[in-house]
């Protein structure tokens, strides 16, 4: 065990923010807090599961990562490469965890119709599309 140097508050925040950063990239899929908090420890960071998510929920307010709940219910997270930011959606593996980025034109459509015919503003819509993707329905 090695003490830990005291550093200032922001600069070790923004190194766990990288840290949790790369072990999101580092799967391929949508992953639990849990699971990106298992990673990290494995890797030694010392960092608490409560700051991992923390990390998780800022991404996914910048337009980072996105979070959907998976079919358990259980929120997970991927960081959303050239998506980031750009409205979409997920055709999500149940059982790998993989993702399409996809889009909904369609569901936009039909979101904004439905909106204007009750005249509802600033609507927004969360729609994730769930199945066994080609992979695992070989195995
Ligand atoms: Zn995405
Ligand atoms: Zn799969
Ligand atoms: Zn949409």
């Amino acid at each position: 065990m090695t003490t830990e140097s005291p550093q200032p508050g922001a600069r070790r925040s923004t190194t766990q923010g990288a840290a949790v950063r790369e072990a999101l990239l580092a799967g391929e899929g949508f992953r639990s807090a849990q699971d990106v908090y298992a990673t990290l420890r494995a890797g030694g960071h010392k960092i608490g599961l409560s700051t991992v998510y923390r990390h998780l929920q800022s991404f996914t307010e910048q337009g980072l990562a996105d979070a959907i709940h998976n079919a358990d219910g259980e929120t997970t997270y991927r960081y959303c490469g050239d998506n980031a930011g750009h409205h979409h959606h997920h055709l999500v593996c149940r059982g790998c965890g993989r993702a399409e980025e996809v889009q909904g034109r369609a569901v936009e459509r039909w979101a904004g119709e439905i909106a204007e015919k009750f005249g509802y503003i600033d609507v927004d819509h969360t729609v994730e599309v769930f199945g066994t993707c080609a992979d695992c329905a070989r195995r």
